[in-house]
């Protein structure tokens, strides 16, 4: 099954029912046979197998609905567990989420990429399996994992389809070895288009045009177009961070390139530049975030300049998606002002004032886990997807059987 969520229906099934619940549209029943066009008592119908299987639960909480309190409906968050996943070039995050995305146990592990997909894939399992086992999260059933990677994805396969830091991982298929070990679905992405979702999902659900550019040791972009997130042919959209940018001495990129924007406003590209005297112990993101907390200057500036050259290619992609919201994300963007002034200066001066008018340029509201939140995110879009739910509902099993 393709883990990409299935298409909305409008059908006013018990799916819709519990989508329009999970998303807050719906809180009584009043305002869910309202959004669904129903009667109360098919409404009722719709609701009755959602609240047997424990999925939704009715509360006693009084919600105000313009006319006299209703009790409450909401989604049991704790009807299941999310293994969520965030593989990042430094640090690699494991954790067991709620439905909601709150993060119930976590652990923090250095892995060394290159060391190939099978053993880092198990190390992760057995982190995920310690999660579950120390901190006691055995009461639920995990429904899915989601898993954010560093590399170029095939979400529809869930395979890695090309090169990237991760060697080794070209063409394998995580989605495949991960069910295997854990028997449930399992949703591969992109790290940043994980971001991507976490961002809209939790801070702009009603934004349909974003864009969102993490800039941390590497450089990426992902893009929600018309409410989803826009992939491209090969799971290859949004890679701005190797897309060519002159007049700036073209240095050699890690991808093998001359002149790539990582190679001008990377993490790695930053330190390169600030690593001479006089600190020579200079090799990623976190090292130039630090520099630019103790407010050293010549890290403050470079990062400046570095906003300014981020910001022709934010331009560029502004005149070409016209998003009414660019988020700045990765550890860079949360040094500070300094990025942020650079990327708004240039953007606003090289775009075109239809582009510009509405346009807001903000940072991330997340401080180092929108990997993980938009991970379960991703995997609750696809384990509760209305048609899902309703096809599994209509053979009598529980939304969280295997597919
Ligand atoms: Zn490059």
């Amino acid at each position: 099954m393709a883990p990409a969520a299935p298409r909305r229906t409008s059908d006013g099934g018990s799916g819709q029912a519990l989508d329009l619940i999970t998303s807050g549209r719906a809180r009584t029943r009043t305002a869910l046979a309202d959004a669904l066009g129903l009667s109360r008592s098919t409404t009722g119908q719709r609701l009755e197998p959602l609240l047997a299987s424990g999925l939704v639960q009715e509360s006693d909480d009084l919600v105000a609905s313009g006319g006299r309190p209703s009790r409450s409906l909401r989604l049991n968050a704790r009807a299941g567990l999310v293994v969520s996943v965030d593989i990042g070039e430094e640090r690699t995050r494991v954790a067991v989420t709620d439905l909601e995305t709150a993060v119930l146990g976590e652990r923090v592990l250095a892995l060394r990429l290159d060391d190939g997909p099978e053993p880092l894939l198990e190390r992760i399992s057995e982190a995920a399996r310690q999660v579950l086992r120390e901190d006691d999260l055995t009461g639920a059933p995990v429904v899915g994992i989601g898993l954010g990677v560093p590399a170029p994805v095939d979400s529809a396969a869930g395979r890695v389809t090309g090169w990237s830091i991760m060697s080794g991982w070209d063409g394998f298929d995580v989605r495949d070895h991960l069910r295997r070990a854990w028997g449930v679905p399992v949703v591969v992405d992109n790290d940043v288009n994980v971001q991507t979702v976490a961002e809209h999902h939790r801070f702009w659900p009603d934004v349909s045009h974003l864009f969102y550019v993490k800039i941390g040791t590497g450089v990426g972009s992902g893009m929600v177009v018309d409410g989803a997130v826009n992939r491209g042919a090969q799971g290859g959209a949004g890679d701005i961070g190797h897309a060519h940018v002159g007049g700036y001495g073209d240095p050699q990129c890690r991808c093998g390139n001359l002149g790539c924007l990582e190679s001008l406003v990377g993490g790695w590209a930053l330190a390169r530049d600030l690593r001479d005297a006089p600190r020579p112990d200079m090799h990623d993101a976190r090292d130039v975030a630090r520099q630019v907390k103790l407010g050293e200057v010549q890290a403050v500036t470079r990062l400046r300049a570095a906003g300014r050259i981020l910001g022709e290619a934010v331009a560029f992609a502004t005149s070409l998606l016209n998003p009414e919201v660019i988020v700045l994300g990765g550890l860079l963007s949360v040094s500070g002002d300094h990025l942020m002034a650079g990327v708004r200066e240039t953007v606003y001066q090289r775009s075109h004032p239809l582009a510009t008018r509405q346009l807001r340029i903000v940072p991330t509201g997340f401080r180092s886990r929108s990997g993980i939140v938009g991970a379960s995110y991703l995997v609750r879009d696809h384990v509760l997807a209305p048609a899902r739910v309703d096809g599994l509902l209509a053979a009598g099993d529980s939304p969280f059987e295997l597919p």
